[in-house]
């Protein structure tokens, strides 16, 4: 838990590094623009040029290395307002220069931390001003140069690109994380097909479309035999790597537009759309004897058997769960009548085995 936040706040710093780079590197174009009508101390410049070139990378330093990177950043934000309001009151207010740099660190703040960084920002702002007032006295400047004017050019324009830039870079990531999430909600960690519920909406979704297109639509309920026998004689660990060769294998003999699923357990299921009923019981013919030739080395004596129910989708069902019970009926006729054999169900259709 605790390295994930680390790991978190790490990010929001690496973020921040570059904009801030530019950001201060070019404010400190407005804000010698400024200061030159002014008399200041030697002490200032120096502390102008920190501030500007020096203060990002030791900010970047500092979050790194704190055991809260987040809090250390947010931190640095406040620093970069405190300095934001020092230098505007410094500059005697300046018009241009001081709404200038005041203006992009609020937006920075609202962007990095919202409303509650914004108005911390505010206050570290309004404290800055207080101690340059309280260091060189109060003053006004209301009128600005054209050369502090153009000094504010590249501030003004190259800034936002930049915020604008890692705000668009997070939203594609948020975008992936998004899908990643989406995806890993909708599989079956196990096998990696999909999970009990994203398969039922398909299924909801292939039966309406066969009910509106007249289409023929087969659905394969698939059911390792004796499962229980296989985890309790070779332990769960073995069980969980049959459930998984059993996906991989489903996948591999499907075509591309099936749906395969995992029901529960060692259920799995499967939709085979546009596909008759003898296509659909030789596909699944195909699979249930690649399992059952199955070795494993470590293993000789592991068997694996299925049994496997099929039913078609038919014009007179209400719904999808009815259609299910079909294949689920057909299941059971598989394994009352031995296990280790594909069974379609009788009501509705009896293909011949080719
Ligand atoms: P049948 O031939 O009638 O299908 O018998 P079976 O033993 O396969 O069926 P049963 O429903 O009695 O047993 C299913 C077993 O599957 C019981 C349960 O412990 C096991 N199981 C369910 N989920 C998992 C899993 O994720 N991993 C493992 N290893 N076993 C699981
Ligand atoms: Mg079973």
């Amino acid at each position: 838990m605790t390295e994930q936040l680390h790991g978190k706040g790490t990010s929001f710093v690496r973020r921040i590094y570059l904009p801030r780079i530019i950001g201060l590197g070019i404010g400190l174009f407005s804000v010698w623009a400024a200061l030159g009508t002014v008399s200041i101390a030697p002490w200032v410049w120096v502390l102008l040029f920190i501030n500007g070139l020096a203060w990002p990378h030791i900010a970047y330093r500092i979050a790194l290395r704190s055991r809260t990177p987040y809090d250390a950043e947010r931190r640095n934000l406040l620093v970069d307002s405190l300095m934001g309001g020092f230098w505007a009151a410094t500059m005697q207010f300046n018009p241009l220069p001081s709404v200038t740099i005041l203006s992009m660190m609020t937006m920075n703040n609202v962007a990095a931390g919202g409303k509650r960084l914004c108005l911390s920002g505010l206050l570290a702002q309004g404290t800055g001003m207080v101690i340059s007032i309280a260091l060189f006295g109060p003053g006004l400047q209301l009128h600005s140069t054209s050369l502090q004017v153009y000094a504010c050019l590249p501030m003004l324009t190259l800034y936002p690109l930049a915020v604008g830039g890692v705000c668009y870079q997070l939203a594609i990531k948020l975008a992936e994380h998004k899908r990643a999430l989406s995806t890993l909600s909708r599989t079956d960690s196990l096998t990696g097909l999909l999970n009990h519920g994203s398969w039922k909406d398909a299924l909801q979704l292939k039966f309406q479309r066969c009910q509106q297109d007249c289409r023929h639509a087969v659905i394969a309920i698939i059911d390792i035999d004796h499962f229980k026998h296989i985890n309790d004689t070779y332990g769960h660990v073995v069980g969980d790597r049959v459930l998984r060769q059993l996906g991989a294998e489903i996948k591999n003999n499907l075509r591309e537009n099936d749906l395969a699923g995992r029901y529960g357990g060692d259920e799995f299921c499967v939709i085979l759309p546009n596909i008759d009923a003898q296509q659909a019981v030789q596909i699944m013919e195909r699979l249930r004897e690649k399992i059952s030739v199955y070795r494993c080395e470590q293993l000789p004596d592991l068997r694996i058997t299925l049994s496997i129910g099929l039913a078609l989708c038919h014009e007179t069902f209400n719904d999808p769960v009815t259609w299910l019970d079909e294949a689920d009926k057909a299941l059971y006729s598989a394994k009352n009548n031995g296990r280790n054999q594909v069974s379609f169900a009788a009501a509705r259709h009896t293909p011949t085995l080719t």
